[in-house]
């Protein structure tokens, strides 16, 4: 960014409209495997994914899941921003946010001197780019508006956003196109979803949307569908942050179309699909105005189901490890907590004793404390299972199976030994 205030800026002509850019060279992408490998590599994941992903060391069992931490589309994020700034030595690199949600990740990046700029919404430093600065897009994707003035400030877009989020956004264009008010299961307050939202408002910006979380919203979107909840209530609980500027559920719910967000709970979201159709069905008698795409990608699906296998086998307690705003890790959570006691942990520094968890408590929304005196009697055989959600490197989970080893009086070469 110069140092001109926006007051100066606003009076000179707009930059020229600049082109996204690609990073991705071999030569660069070389260096950056070799840095990203010694940043978030660990040779103890590696050496129990040789075992089957189980090892038993005397009296204690680790698990890890089958499939865990980082995903296709955050590998491919932390690749580009790292050869961001190999192909932009010097330029001033800025981030919308953050690359994904883990904070070891976003450490790195600030070392580069990639500097996060509010992703909430735009303040003057968005008014202050100029065309020798260069913007990272995370993998979530930002709203419409965020890269236009980008764009408008002539400043280079380095864009990391999923392929799979990109497949949402799609849908919902399409769904703006066809007039159908998008229905986006998600979190209103999550950049994947704000962006998704954007979107929803089609290329024309004509396109509505509303946002719903829980079933609880579901149920009384369906009531409204269904005639039993007045216009003023709809509004009074949907409110102006839930829903596209101008909704009138009136006129927005006639034809609607369900997506959700890539890292929502698969069959939370399915049970979505069906209140919803099953209610226009009722309204209408056929489903003609509804339609349901299931958009969670992949990697959420693999994480969720490599959960439930691990699950059939009887475990003593499970570490979730990833950042505490990550969706699809919170998502892990909710399904450990249904069989057993279950901690979603930052990284191994939360696992303060054999007594002692501190973890993130979804109902709470916080960081509490816990007694866990399971792991307390050495002479009993523990069973913990471990997973990660998309956004955790391989270095934390290391940390972690480390951190219960050496509660347990295990030290790391007897585990690299094995
Ligand atoms: S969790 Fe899914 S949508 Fe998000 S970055 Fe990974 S692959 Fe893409």
């Amino acid at each position: 960014m110069s140092d001109s205030s926006s007051e100066n800026l606003a009076n000179q002509s707009p930059p020229k409209k600049r082109k996204r850019i690609n990073v991705r060279k071999p030569d660069v992408m070389a260096k950056v495997e070799a840095e990203v490998s010694n940043h978030y590599k660990s040779s103890v994941v590696e050496m129990l994914r040789e075992h089957g992903g189980k090892i038993t060391l005397n009296n204690t069992t680790i698990k890890l899941a089958q499939q865990f931490g980082f995903c296709y589309g955050v590998e491919r994020a932390i690749d580009l921003a790292y050869a961001s700034r190999k192909v932009f030595e010097t330029n001033p690199i800025y981030l919308i946010g953050e690359i994904i949600h883990n904070q070891e990740v976003n450490r790195q990046l600030k070392e580069m001197d990639i500097v996060s700029l509010p992703w909430e919404q735009m303040d003057e430093q968005y008014d202050q780019l100029n065309e020798n600065d260069v913007v990272i897009v995370p993998a979530f994707g930002a709203p419409t508006s965020f890269i236009e003035k980008i764009e408008q400030r002539g400043a280079s877009i380095v864009d990391t956003t999923c392929g799979d989020v990109m497949k949402v956004w799609r849908r919902v264009r399409t769904y703006a196109k066809e007039g159908y008010t998008s229905i986006i299961h998600g979190k209103a307050g999550h950049e994947e979803t704000r962006a998704t939202a954007s979107h929803a408002l089609g290329t024309e910006k004509n396109g509505q949307y509303l946002i719903i979380l829980t079933l609880d919203d579901t149920e009384f979107v369906c009531n409204y569908i269904s005639g039993k909840i007045s216009d003023e209530a709809f509004m009074e609980k949907f409110g102006e942050n839930n829903v596209s500027p101008g909704f009138d559920p009136a006129l927005h719910l006639k034809q609607v179309g369900v997506a959700n967000q890539t890292t929502m709970l698969k069959s939370e979201t399915e049970e979505i699909q069906q209140l919803i159709t099953a209610a226009v069905i009722e309204r209408d008698g056929n489903a003609v105005n509804c339609q349901v795409f299931d958009t969670i990608c992949g990697a959420t699906q693999e994480r969720q189901d490599a959960l439930f296998d691990m699950l059939k086998e009887p475990m003593d307690l499970l570490l979730v490890v990833g950042g505490y705003n990550s969706s699809n890790t919170a998502h892990l959570v909710e399904i450990g907590q249904e069989e057993l006691p279950t901690f979603f942990i930052r990284d191994a520094s939360c696992i303060e004793s054999l007594e002692q968890i501190v973890h993130f408590d979804l109902e709470q929304k916080s960081e509490i404390t816990s007694e866990y005196n399971n792991l307390l009697d050495q002479e009993t055989h523990v069973f913990v299972g471990i997973t990660a959600g998309a956004s955790c490197p391989n270095n934390l989970i290391e940390d972690t199976i480390l951190r219960v080893c050496e509660l347990r009086g295990i030290a790391k070469s007897d585990i690299l030994d094995k």
